[in-house]
């Protein structure tokens, strides 16, 4: 059975508005979905060839990102997430690193991803105006590059995407797969959307897990020890023994 294309965009506009983004914009998905209630998120360096799970319960919901994958890919694999969040029946799903393959449900979840975090419209904005600029009217590699980093997305998700919009072809598609970082600091970018979480932030839980913690510490439901254990336990040793980040804090 084929996804539906349009229905799935549907829900990625539908998705985005609920969150209170328009249709069209480049977004910070991962301060976005903080205002989403009962939902925790972890990152956690996970096997090579995962990307991400989605767990759902009736108190808490929590999606996990392998924080061994880029920031672009962890960024798409969110998204990603999210489909399962607010589309799928199943309660729990673990998703795999490659884009467009598994069942259908993997492959409704990555095409709103891609939709989500490159809505149609503004990549066709994008294209024909670049098309429009070049000598030969087709994309090349610092066209790719500029896009991706426009939106905020790993190569492996500009360049399916560009497949499936028939932009690139496989044999072009084939050249970009290796020195991904080169492509794009060579054009002047940083490179932090191609490199992994830095170590000391792979282990890290932010959101409602976090917020019940304090709530319940704080209306003495728990004891300081357990407080700290279940702090420990979200990777938050930071809450427990202070931040040990040196720089301290900035008011700015
Ligand atoms: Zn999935």
């Amino acid at each position: 059975m084929a996804i539906n294309k349009t229905d799935l965009l549907i829900k990625t506009q539908e998705t985005r508005n609920a969150l209170g983004e328009d249709d069209h914009s480049p977004m910070d998905i991962f301060s976005l979905v903080q205002q989403i209630d009962k939902l925790t998120i972890v990152k956690y360096p996970m096997g090579d060839r995962l990307s991400g799970m989605c767990v759902k319960g009736n108190y808490n919901n929590i999606i996990v990102i392998n924080s061994k994958n880029t920031l672009g890919r962890q960024r798409f694999s969110l998204a990603h997430e999210l489909y399962h969040l607010y589309y799928d029946d199943n309660m729990t799903a673990i998703c795999l690193n490659s884009i467009g393959s598994g069942n259908d449900i993997e492959k409704s979840a990555d095409q709103f991803a891609t939709y989500f975090l490159i809505p149609p419209v503004t990549l066709q904005q994008k294209i024909k105006e670049t098309k429009r600029l070049s000598v030969t009217h087709q994309l090349n590699i610092d066209d790719v590059v500029n896009l991706e980093q426009y939106f905020g997305v790993s190569r492996q998700a500009i360049l399916s995407r560009l497949i499936s919009e028939n932009e690139i072809d496989q044999s072009f598609a084939e050249t970009m797969k290796t020195n991904v970082i080169q492509s794009a600091v060579s054009l002047g970018y940083s490179d932090e959307l191609y490199r992994p979480s830095p170590e000391n932030k792979q282990y890290m839980t932010n959101g409602y897990l976090i917020k019940q913690i304090n709530e319940a510490y704080n209306k003495d439901l728990i004891s300081n020890g357990k407080y700290e254990e279940l702090l420990l336990q979200a990777f938050r040793s930071d809450l427990v023994f202070g931040y040990d980040d040196e720089r301290g804090e900035t008011f700015d």
